[in-house]
């Protein structure tokens, strides 16, 4: 089960960050981080990776709309195409694997 981040600083405003899919601000927390590796976008599942990144709702239909709007090139400042399978892959299988997520 996830947890809701909202009040995990008491209260205190959490960082907020941009989906690049629906342009919804939520909380850091609730957002997959994806950066740019070449070519290809990969999730950064551990918030290691270095260099700019792009944040999305783990959810396929927002990545679909980041990708119809073309927001990964912008997001990442590069010309593109970018390939997102790596991210279509993560997003497919934790929709079918949401009980077997292990924790960090
Ligand atoms: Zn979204």
């Amino acid at each position: 089960m996830r947890q809701h981040g909202k009040l995990e600083y008491g209260g205190l405003a959490a960082p907020q960050r941009t989906c690049v899919g629906c342009r919804v601000r939520t909380a850091k927390s609730e957002l997959l981080r994806l950066v740019l590796v070449e070519d290809q976008i990969v999730p950064d599942l551990r918030g290691r990776l270095p260099g700019r990144g792009a944040s999305l709702h783990p959810d396929p239909s927002c990545l679909e709309l980041a990708e119809r709007r073309r927001a990964f090139p912008r997001a990442f400042r590069v010309p593109g195409p970018l390939d997102v399978s790596r991210v279509r892959a993560h997003l497919e299988e934790e929709n079918h694997e949401m009980s077997c997520r292990t924790p960090s």
